[in-house]
């Protein structure tokens, strides 16, 4: 569609083929139930790994995220899968998906725009409560039915009954043996996670498994005009829910409300404060993997509180 004129006269900023902007207008339509026309394409930025426009179109916005197939071809696939087992859990708003697909080798995942607004005052706390809602919906392993991605890193889901055995099997050693095979991780860091996965079981308290967001940082939530907590971009998977709390911590953006909400509504296991680092090893090697660079001080960081 780029060069291309709409028919309200303004040249279309469209990165994207017109053959692309085609489909997505007929699966606009075919959901809608009424013919609809997509006018223009306007890129957002602060996503970490996807192309992401805002479409307009003559039923409202929607909003659009793209990806080249041959390099992540199920990336969306499981993204809309995710949304949907938080959509359905019915606690906390999630984008209702148009349309996921594919089309001449690229990847698309076209859902509802949500308008969004300046946090309220009692937006933390609604958000934090809601969180602890959510995480009560459980079920008898940790893991899901099928793995996913967290952010572009494929992420295992094998069931496990025990925290610490998915903990070590389904998140640490995998991305550890990653970063060492690519040598951004030290031997000595590595050793230090060996002696770290026979201490886990004693380090974390029981707890059920719980649904989580998975990958809950601040730019993976919105807040809607109407003043809703909404998740985006979710790693979904059921674990400890201090993992979920952990990653609040890890680059900001929650405030103190929240995390009071979140206990008021369902307290967690003394200590708690202690753990947080620890379950933070997850998405700091998440990041050392994906972007390398001080991420391995970072990790060091952590790992020498523990091992
Ligand atoms: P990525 O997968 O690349 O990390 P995100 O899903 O985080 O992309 O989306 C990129 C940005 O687009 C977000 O930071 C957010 O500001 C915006 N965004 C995401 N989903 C929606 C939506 N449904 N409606 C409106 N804006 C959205």
């Amino acid at each position: 569609m780029a060069g291309g004129m709409p028919q309200h006269g303004l040249p279309l900023y469209l990165p994207m083929n017109k053959p692309l902007v085609e489909h997505l207008g007929i699966l606009l339509s075919a959901r809608l139930g009424r013919g609809t026309t997509i006018r223009d394409a306007i890129p957002l930025y602060g996503g970490s790994v996807n192309d992401a426009f805002r479409l307009a179109t003559d039923a409202g916005p929607f909003f659009l995220k793209t990806n080249t197939a041959d390099r992540f071809p199920s990336l969306f696939v499981s993204e809309e899968r995710g949304l949907g087992i938080l959509r359905r859990a019915g606690v906390l708003r999630v984008p209702e998906v148009i349309a996921q697909g594919e089309l001449d080798g690229t990847t698309f995942l076209l859902m509802e725009h949500i308008a969004q607004a300046e946090e309220d005052r009692g937006f933390q706390h609604r958000f934090g409560r809601s969180l602890a809602q959510l995480h009560r919906h459980t079920r008898g392993t940790f893991g899901l039915d099928h793995d996913n991605f967290i952010g572009l890193l494929p992420q295992k889901n094998t069931a496990h009954a025990d925290w610490a055995d998915f903990m070590v099997l389904c998140r640490l050693d995998p991305l550890v043996q990653l970063a060492r095979d690519n040598q951004r991780i030290n031997p000595g860091d590595v050793l230090r996670f060996e002696r770290l996965y026979r201490r886990l079981p004693e380090l974390f308290p029981a707890e059920p498994p719980a649904l989580l967001h998975g990958d809950l940082w601040k730019n993976n939530y919105l807040a809607s005009t109407t003043g809703e907590p909404v998740l985006i971009d979710p790693a979904v998977y059921y674990g400890h829910r201090e993992m979920d709390l952990a990653m609040t911590r890890l680059f900001g953006g929650f405030d103190r409300e929240f995390h009071t909400a979140y206990q008021e509504e369902a307290p967690l296991a003394p200590g708690w404060e202690d753990r947080v680092d620890l379950c933070n090893l997850y998405p700091v090697l998440v990041h050392l993997n994906l972007f390398g660079g001080s991420y391995a001080n970072r990790l060091g960081a952590l790992l020498r509180r523990y091992a």
